[in-house]
């Protein structure tokens, strides 16, 4: 059997969610989307991504059809219909259907699709032994094209630098802005610690505005943990004490090399273990 997926205001079969080819989504990547996680029936930073969603959506002047709370009851609807009680949602909004021209005002409604379902992460040995990550040559998107901060549905610059990482046999890809300052992995954000400190680029370098980033800086800040938000440069990265990524299906995961470059001891460290530990207490609480 397969999935229900919301589309056109209602739940249907995943056979029946289908989208006009005139959907400017399709043609121009024209649209937004969040990833979010569900833990135990509940879904995580629910508020959060939808508030990130709405930033977006406001950026690039697309009006959501719905309210946040009409949204999110849709959102919890789609994951009882499929039973979902630890897995992964996938909230797109696309500009919806007009003509072949690049015009998104001629475009009458944005589309709302949901599709809820599992999850998959890296492999659990992974998350043990560390991910080789490599810097790629790709850049972030510079601040005055579409703002890195909008979480549009043209990923097609993370695409490239999603090739090079495979290409180069890395689990994962770290993009640098047009300053050569560090702004993220492809679809994570990236932490380091280096003397006890954790410090991260701040999200004006380029990255995404991470809800598992922010979940993180406020776990360690709760922890004790100082968090530093800084430019960070290649050096910076390849002389870290410990080095981690954190995303929506992610979580928390350690990396143990970078560009050939070994990363403390190898292994994920003390301070990466622990707010991995924090992190699964918080979404299980
Ligand atoms: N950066 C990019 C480019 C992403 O696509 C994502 C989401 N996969 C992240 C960072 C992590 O953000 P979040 O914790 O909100 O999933």
């Amino acid at each position: 059997m397969g999935l229900k997926v919301w589309i056109d205001k209602g739940i249907v079969d995943e056979a029946d969610a289908k989208i006009s080819v005139f959907d400017h989504g399709l043609l121009y990547g024209d649209g937004i989307f969040e990833g979010i996680r569900v833990y135990q029936g509940r879904i995580f930073e629910c508020r959060a991504h939808l508030e990130r969603l709405y930033e977006s959506a406001a950026v690039i002047m697309l009006k959501v059809p719905m309210e946040i709370g009409e949204l999110t009851e849709a959102l919890e609807k789609t994951v009882r219909a499929n039973g979902i009680q630890n897995g992964y949602i996938r909230l797109v909004v696309t500009r919806g259907i007009g003509d072949l021209g690049l015009n998104p005002f001629v475009c009458k409604e944005a589309q709302v699709i949901i599709i809820a379902s599992t999850v998959q992460l890296y492999p659990e040995e992974l998350y043990e032994k560390g991910l080789k990550v490599v810097s790629v040559s790709s850049v972030r998107n510079h601040p005055m094209t579409c703002p890195p901060q909008v979480k549009s549905l043209n990923y097609l610059n993370n695409v490239l630098a999603k090739i090079e990482a495979i290409r180069a046999g890395a689990g994962e890809g770290i993009m640098y802005n047009h300053l050569g300052y560090v702004a993220e992995a492809i679809a994570d954000n990236v932490f380091i610690v280096k003397n006890g400190v954790i410090l991260t680029p701040p999200v004006q370098a380029g990255s995404l505005d991470g809800i598992t980033r922010r979940v993180i800086i406020r776990l360690a800040e709760k922890e004790n943990i100082r968090v530093t938000e800084m430019d960070l440069t290649r050096f910076d990265l390849y002389v870290a004490d410990e080095m981690f990524l954190t995303g929506t299906a992610a979580e928390i995961i350690g990396v143990a090399e970078i560009d050939g470059r070994v990363i403390g001891a190898g292994v994920p460290g003390p301070i990466t273990k622990r707010m991995r530990k924090k992190f699964f207490e918080y979404a299980h609480s």
